[in-house]
C-alpha cells in the first residue's frame, strides 16, 4: 500500500484544491519561511486521524480551516484527502477489498470533522487503526517535523521506546489491548452488580 496522492481544499493557508503527487521513496518539502511546509505534513497527519489541536498548532481543531486573509473571506470547511495505491493487497484485512483508497476528513464550523472512505462514512477510530495496522498514522515516526531530529537525540529510553512501537507497527495493539481492558473492567461490573442482585434474593 502507497500513498500516492494528496488533496487539501480550506486546510491552513491551502485555501484553493491543492493536490500533490507522492513519488515512492523519501519525499522532502522544502520552501522559503511560511509558505506552508509544515502546514502539509500536518494536513497528512489530520487525515490519518490526529485528535490534538494543539499538535495542529491551533487552540481549536476548527482553527485548520482556512482563517481568512486580506483579499479573500474565510472558508467554512477545510477537506484533506488521501489517496492510496493497493494494487498489492497489503492494507490491513478490513480495508485489503480493493485495490484504490481514498479517505477523506472534512471539518466545517460548529460541526465538528468526518472521515469517508471511499465514499462511505466511517469512524474516526477505525481510520486511525487502519493506519496504525499499516505501521503509520498521525504519529508515524517516517513523517519528521522541524526540531524532530533533535528531539530524538535528546529522548528519554522510554520516548525511544514508543518511537520503535510505532514504528514496528504495534500501535494498533496497544489501541485494541486498552480497549479489551475498559470493556472486562465494565463486564466485571455488571457481574458484581449481578451477585447483589442474587444476594439480595435469596
Ligand atoms: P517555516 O519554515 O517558517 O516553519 P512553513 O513553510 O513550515 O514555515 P507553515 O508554518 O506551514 O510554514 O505555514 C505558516 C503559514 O500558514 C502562515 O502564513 C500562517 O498564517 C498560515 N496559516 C496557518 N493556519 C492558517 C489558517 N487557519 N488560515 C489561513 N492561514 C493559515
Amino acid at each position: 500500500m502507497q500513498f500516492t496522492r494528496l488533496r487539501l481544499q480550506g486546510f491552513k493557508s491551502f485555501v484553493d484544491s491543492t493536490e500533490l503527487v507522492i513519488a515512492p521513496g523519501l519525499t522532502g518539502v522544502v520552501g522559503p519561511n511560511g509558505c506552508g511546509k509544515s502546514n502539509l505534513l500536518e494536513a497528512l497527519r489530520w487525515v490519518m486521524g490526529e485528535t490534538s489541536a494543539k499538535a495542529m498548532r491551533g487552540d481549536g481543531m476548527e482553527d485548520v480551516i482556512f482563517a481568512g486573509a486580506s483579499t479573500r473571506p474565510a472558508r467554512s470547511y477545510a477537506e484533506v484527502a488521501i489517496h492510496i495505491d493497493n494494487s498489492d493487497f497489503t492494507a490491513p484485512a478490513e480495508f485489503n477489498k480493493t485495490d484504490q483508497l481514498d479517505i477523506i476528513r472534512r471539518i466545517t464550523r460548529d460541526a465538528g470533522s468526518a472521515f469517508r472512505l471511499n465514499g462511505k462514512e466511517l469512524r474516526a477510530r477505525d481510520v486511525r487503526m487502519l493506519f496504525a495496522d499499516a505501521s503509520t498514522g498521525a504519529h508515524s515516526p517516517a513523517l519528521v517535523r522541524q526540531g524532530r531530529i533533535s528531539e530524538l537525540i535528546n529522548a528519554k529510553p522510554k520516548a525511544r521506546r514508543a518511537i520503535l512501537e510505532e514504528a514496528a507497527g504495534i500501535g494498533g495493539l496497544y489501541q485494541r489491548r486498552h480497549e479489551a481492558e475498559l470493556k472486562l473492567r465494565a463486564a466485571e461490573d455488571n457481574l458484581l452488580r449481578v451477585s447483589d442482585v442474587l444476594e439480595k434474593l435469596d
